[in-house]
């Protein structure tokens, strides 16, 4: 469905991307793991259209997107700050995308609160984004983003402010939501854990590189070399 092929992205003389090469697989969950600063979120915002490219392409479904406008790609994406509409409650932030993508109303008010159920935050279509903690900010972000269906859905550290018994349970059950839905995954996340749990693929970033790509059980037992060995933390 994805295709990067040699994708650089330059900020003055540092490479964020360095000529990557990726292909995600219709229905495929594909996570992406790194140190701070190897380019995960540069990743997702070539892919959204975000940041250009300075050599290379992404194609979606074959079609190079260079010339897409962001909201014509048919990808939806989740912040690692997610920017929710503060003048909207809790119901409007989730029911934009669908209500974008022309559903009845009693459409929407059955989506909006089967996603708030989703991520444990039934009833909340009516509070104020201000009222809201951090944590039940996050999770209002990533109802938003799995409402229109997207068929390439990016999330940057959905998870990344939610307690620990939160994110398990959410990573078991957001796992079977794409399957039933077939949605496209690209996910980054410094959790490892949260990343083998989820991907059918996971994808280690080093510098603007991939260090390496594989399915969880094959990353775990040969790691590709001692960077990987060690950002799994067999340093020992
Ligand atoms: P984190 O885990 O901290 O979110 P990351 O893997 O998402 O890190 P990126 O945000 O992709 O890292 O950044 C990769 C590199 O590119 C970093 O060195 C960062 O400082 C740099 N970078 C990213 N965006 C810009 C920008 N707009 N201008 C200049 N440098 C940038
Ligand atoms: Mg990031």
């Amino acid at each position: 469905l994805l295709k990067l092929d040699g994708v650089t992205v330059r900020f003055g003389a540092r490479a964020a991307l360095d000529s990557v090469d990726l292909a995600v697989a219709e229905h495929e969950i594909v996570c992406v793991l790194g140190p701070s600063g190897s380019g995960k979120s540069t990743l997702l915002r070539v892919v959204a259209g975000l940041q250009p490219a300075d050599t290379g392409r992404v194609l979606l479904a074959g079609t190079d997107l260079s010339g897409t406008p962001v909201h014509r790609r048919g990808v939806g994406l989740m912040f690692q700050d997610h920017q929710l509409f503060p003048q909207r409650d809790v119901g409007g932030n989730v029911s934009f995308g669908p209500r974008m993508r022309g559903a009845d109303r009693a459409e929407q008010r059955r989506r909006v609160a089967e996603l708030l159920e989703l991520v444990g935050l039934p009833g909340a279509q009516g509070r104020a984004i201000a009222s809201l903690s951090g944590g039940e900010q996050q999770r209002v972000a990533l109802a938003r983003a799995l409402a229109p269906e997207p068929r390439l859905l990016m999330l940057d550290e959905p998870l990344g402010q939610l307690d620990r018994g939160l994110r398990e349970r959410l990573v078991i059950e957001l796992r079977e939501l794409f399957g039933r839905l077939g949605t496209t995954v690209l996910a980054v996340t410094h959790d490892q854990g949260e990343a083998f749990a989820l991907a059918d693929r996971v994808v280690v970033m080093r510098d603007g590189r991939i260090a390496q790509a594989g399915t969880p059980l094959e990353v775990w037992r040969r790691p590709a070399d001692e960077f990987v060995a060690r950002f799994l933390g067999f340093d020992n």
